[in-house]
């Protein structure tokens, strides 16, 4: 018999209900709302990359592949750096496949982190990083991002400097970020490494945007700055780069001694992640450039299309440089708490979104702002900014 107790989830994850994501997802399924919550693409990624997948599955490449991964995507995930930044990892040994990024933060923390210490990370932050620390008992020191003039986030170095004391241990790094639409310039890049030098920090970089910037904007990996690459976890994904957000498929690159510690967590987390699919990433990261290429060129599109729909709609829109996130402000709509909008969105007017405030310690800094994703197909769009339209404009 099990123990009569009224709540049995450890104290520490008390705090952590649904995730966001999944809560907006269900209220738009039960609406019927169009659902531009929680961040995935309605269209598929490449056909080589399914079939891959398929073939592999039929040919029977089902059982185990080794822990750290298969050795054909450790290679595609070194050579591919290498191409593009010009950061070598050694396959063996630097590279470790893991379930989707969200896989690699959880082990790169649990296996990093010793109870009491500090991580800094910027807010708004992607959920499960809040998550994971708390799991590790370490402590969140939040440096918040602020729209400048031009309505692009960034932070004051001077919080970023204040956030870090003698117990941190790590810095979380996301770039491109979620839910801001932030790509870090060198300059803020620089500022990052200089506190993670002079206080001897360990970084870790999620990069899964890392593919979908807009404008010419070019993604800069932590690790190629100097003195960076020995002290930094860089995470990343196939979900956003192939719009196959289901394959959960990632990896973790970086000194030998980070990886070892990420792997002797997920041996115990998941052991390995699936084969088949490993195989035909592996694929796809050397063959299907042009694919991404045209991705993004599409996804800039739509970031256009639904931030002037948002605008029409009488939301104040601010641009993203990259992800497929754009954040409204809702204030010019008489609304002032994202949360209660958020709820009451699917059925007031048929469309969801995300509210920014969630993702925030300091609340307030969110509570106007709601996150729509324009990785959707463009009538879908439309339709949303019609139904919006017809709400609030119209
Ligand atoms: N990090 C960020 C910033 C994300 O938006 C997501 C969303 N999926 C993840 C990590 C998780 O990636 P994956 O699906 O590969 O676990
Ligand atoms: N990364 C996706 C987002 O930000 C959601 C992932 C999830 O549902 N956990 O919307």
């Amino acid at each position: 018999m099990l123990p009569v107790v009224d709540e049995p989830l450890v104290t520490h994850m008390r705090p952590f209900g649904e995730t966001i994501f999944a809560e907006m997802s269900r209220i738009a399924a039960e609406t019927g709302a169009v659902n531009l919550g929680q961040g995935f693409p309605d269209t598929d990624g490449p056909r080589s990359l399914l079939s891959g997948a398929a073939h592999r599955i039929e040919d029977g490449v089902n059982q185990y592949p080794p822990g750290p991964g298969r050795a054909e995507l450790r290679a595609a995930v070194a050579a591919d750096r290498e191409r593009r930044y010009g950061i070598g990892y050694e396959p063996d040994g630097e590279v470790y496949i893991t379930v989707g990024a969200t896989a690699g933060i959880a082990a790169g923390v649990l296996g990093l982190i010793e109870p009491g210490d500090e991580v800094v990370l910027f807010e708004p932050m992607y959920d499960s990083y809040a998550a994971v620390i708390a799991l590790a008992g370490g402590v969140r020191r939040p440096v918040t991002l602020r729209p400048d003039r031009a309505g692009r986030f960034t932070f004051d170095p001077a919080d970023l400097r204040a956030a870090v004391g003698p117990r941190t241990r790590m810095i979380i790094v996301n770039s491109p970020h979620n839910p801001t639409g932030t790509v870090f310039t060198r300059a803020e890049l620089d500022t990052i490494a200089e506190v993670c030098r002079d206080h001897d920090l360990i970084a870790l970089t999620d990069e899964v945007y890392e593919h979908l910037t807009f404008d010419g904007t070019a993604h800069i990996p932590l690790a190629s700055l100097p003195g960076m690459r020995e002290r930094t976890l860089a995470i990343s994904s196939v979900g956003k780069t192939f719009s196959v957000t289901a394959w959960k498929t990632g990896w973790v690159m970086g000194p030998a001694p980070l990886v070892r510690a990420v792997q002797t967590v997920n041996q115990f987390l998941t052991f390995t992640a699936n084969g088949a699919l490993q195989l035909a990433v592996a694929d796809a990261l050397r063959d299907e450039t042009e694919w991404v290429r045209s991705q993004r060129e599409a996804l800039q599109a739509k970031r256009d299309r639904l931030s002037a729909g948002l605008r029409a709609a009488g939301f104040a829109v601010l641009r993203p440089q990259g992800t497929y996130f754009v954040l409204a402000d809702i204030r010019p709509l008489g609304f002032t708490d994202g949360i209660d909008l958020a709820r009451e969105l699917p059925r007031s007017a048929g469309v969801a979104a995300v509210p920014a405030q969630v993702l925030y310690d300091n609340q307030d800094e969110g509570r106007h702002l709601l996150r729509f994703a324009f990785c959707k197909r463009d009538e879908v769009l439309d339709e949303a900014v019609a139904r919006l339209t017809r709400a609030f404009a119209g």
